[in-house]
């Protein structure tokens, strides 16, 4: 089986069915919000299907209207979760290079943090204290 998540729409598809069961046209709104635009149902419902093959979603008809509600199924949300682990360690190695190291400390700094200038050079710091206890070492 050959599956592959090849685009934000998908991945917004999966992330949104992972959040709970969706009717197709609620997928279709959610997609909208979070796009910015309408997404073509050309792209989705060959998707869906392609998941339902797969086993990891299943179309359920509920309420008085009938309405095709989707939803993950046990092995959907176990292969979601192994991909968003995947996407998670793809982000941290893209992100990580842009982190500044506290100049005292040595941890990453990712928000914030505390900048001193010490003879001219810009510093990164994790923390005002850090910057403190640097400056200590310096005199
Ligand atoms: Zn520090």
């Amino acid at each position: 089986m050959n599956l592959k998540v090849t685009s934000l729409l998908k991945l917004y598809i999966l992330l949104l069915l992972y959040e709970g069961p969706k009717h197709g046209y609620e997928l279709i709104k959610n997609l909208e919000d979070k796009l910015g635009q309408k997404p073509s149902s050309s792209h989705i419902y060959p998707f869906l299907k392609k998941l339902q093959n797969a086993g990891f979603v299943e179309l359920k008809e509920v309420g008085e209207r009938e309405k095709k509600t989707y939803r993950l199924t046990q092995s959907g949300k176990k292969w979601v979760e192994g991909l968003l682990e995947r996407m998670s360690d793809l982000i941290t190695i893209a992100v990580e290079p842009h982190l500044s190291v506290c100049a005292s400390c040595g941890c990453k700094i990712f928000e914030g943090g505390h900048t001193e200038e010490i003879d001219g050079t810009v510093l990164a710091f994790c923390c005002e204290h850090c910057a403190r206890a640097y400056m200590r070492t310096m005199k």
